[in-house]
């Protein structure tokens, strides 16, 4: 089969190449950050760097970091590099950890943006034949405004559909012929096990790929998308203060995804001591947006832990590829003085053959942490008599215990009963911030 690539001159570049081309931006960058962001100008004055200091790639690790509390910090406008009339579009990130940032794009930002989200399309199968469902929320979340505008650069019919409503994004699948779905992952399977309800078979719908991003998600998970709906399903990476969805994205191969490395440059750092560590370790992920001019982030620390890896790849393009990512360096709870990481939660669902949806429901009662966890059932435990359910819930329960150290009250509630926001699963409910 003949490779396809959206910008392949870009995409398959030599490697020295891109390296060169990442050096040239970063000076004119860090120069632009320095003469128009003065909050960032403070952290380069306090650390006694100098855009003269800085003549490629090699001088990144001189750069002080940008964290989300600095985003925070500089809410709404101190971050912002270009006057507000030279910017066309707002985003703001879904607050699944509880805090939103937005961001600012000027045109030249949103095209580069949608040129990144085509890649991804293209690399998926995508060309102009095809139907893109885009069920990734629209508004403020970058889901859908990212993967709508990279579907018509490819050239794809676009269906605008926005997240929810899963009987009306069946209808128009089946009636309108779509060929890709891009939306969360667990929205995905939210759709297949609908579609499976209906007594579809994966032979009468017309999909032949997913784009399923926005969160994490598992081979498992993967496994199932793509036997319930009969498809490939390719991940794609992102975040709103680096644009949206598109950072990078999977290619056939699904052995990790692409970087975008022409705009942004990749880093994986100690979190603990901010060391930058060499290729192939694991670490916080840190990104340099390259290009952007409204909102250009300079060594922004993403709290996704992952590893980087630049094995040649069987697609051809050069750009390196990062693991999925296994976790954010900052999503640990602390539940009764015990570290709690909702991925570990996730295992164990995923051990004893349950999806991934759940919720952890953490409170204070009596000075102390009441930890509950909401699983969904599988739709053919839903008929279980009470006492099947109770003996299940225990069974979870203690297979947690031996997992975590402490002990959760597991409740199994109805299939898809629990909220997605955006398509997003609000994994973690903290009840205690709201009493401080
Ligand atoms: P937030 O969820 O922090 O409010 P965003 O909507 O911008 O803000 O989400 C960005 C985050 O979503 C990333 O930092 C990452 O943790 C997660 N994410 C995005 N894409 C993926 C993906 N493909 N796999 C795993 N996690 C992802
Ligand atoms: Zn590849």
């Amino acid at each position: 089969m003949e490779k396809r690539y959206f910008q392949k001159e870009i995409e398959t570049m030599p490697v020295e190449e891109i390296k060169k081309l990442q050096s040239e931006k970063l000076v004119k960058q860090v120069k632009h950050v320095y003469e128009n962001v003065p909050y960032y100008r403070d952290l380069m004055d306090k650390k006694g760097v100098k855009p003269e200091d800085i003549n490629g790639i090699e001088d990144l690790h001189k750069l002080p970091f940008l964290t989300k509390a600095d985003l925070r910090e500089a809410y709404p406008h101190g971050l912002l590099a270009k006057p507000l009339k030279d910017c066309v579009r707002i985003h703001s990130t879904s607050g699944t950890t509880g805090k939103r940032v937005v961001a600012f794009y000027t045109q030249h930002d949103v095209d580069l943006w949608e040129d990144c989200c085509a890649r991804a399309i293209v690399a998926a199968g995508g060309t102009d034949e095809d139907v893109c469902q885009v069920a990734y929320g629209y508004g403020l979340f970058t889901g859908g405004a990212g993967l709508h505008g990279g579907s018509h650069k490819v050239g794809c019919l676009t269906l605008p559909m926005s997240s929810g409503v899963t009987e009306r994004q069946i209808q128009f699948m089946t009636d309108l012929n779509a060929t890709i779905l891009c939306c969360t992952p667990s929205y995905a399977a939210y759709i297949g096990e609908t579609l499976k309800e209906m007594g579809y078979t994966p032979d009468r719908i017309p999909l032949k790929a997913g784009i399923f991003g926005a969160e994490p998600w598992t081979e498992e998970m993967r496994r199932g998308i793509e036997e319930t709906l009969g498809i490939k399903a390719y991940d794609i990476y992102g975040l709103t203060e680096t644009s949206g969805p598109g950072v990078s994205f999977e290619c056939e191969e699904q052995t990790g995804m692409h970087i975008n490395e022409d705009h942004f440059l990749a880093e994986i750092i100690d979190p603990e001591t901010g060391e930058v560590l060499p290729e192939g370790s694991k670490g916080e992920l840190v990104f340099t947006a390259l290009d952007k001019e409204a909102f250009p982030l300079l060594r922004y620390r993403t709290r996704d832990i992952c590893v980087l890896n630049r094995k040649p790849c069987s697609c051809g393009r050069t750009f390196i590829k990062m693991c999925k990512p296994m976790g954010r360096s900052d999503d640990m709870l602390i539940i009764r003085g015990v570290n709690v990481f909702p991925s570990q939660i996730e295992t164990v669902l995923l051990n004893q053959g349950y999806q991934p949806n759940y919720q952890i429901i953490v409170d204070r009662a009596n000075n102390n942490d009441t930890f509950e966890v909401n699983v969904e059932m599988n739709p053919d435990q839903f008929s279980d008599t009470v006492s099947g359910i109770t003996a299940k819930e225990k069974a979870l329960a203690e297979a947690m215990k031996v997992m975590l150290g402490i002990n959760p009250k597991v409740k199994l509630v109805a299939p898809k009963s629990i909220v997605r926001s955006e398509g997003k699963s609000v994994r973690v409910i903290d009840k205690r911030k709201l009493h401080d």
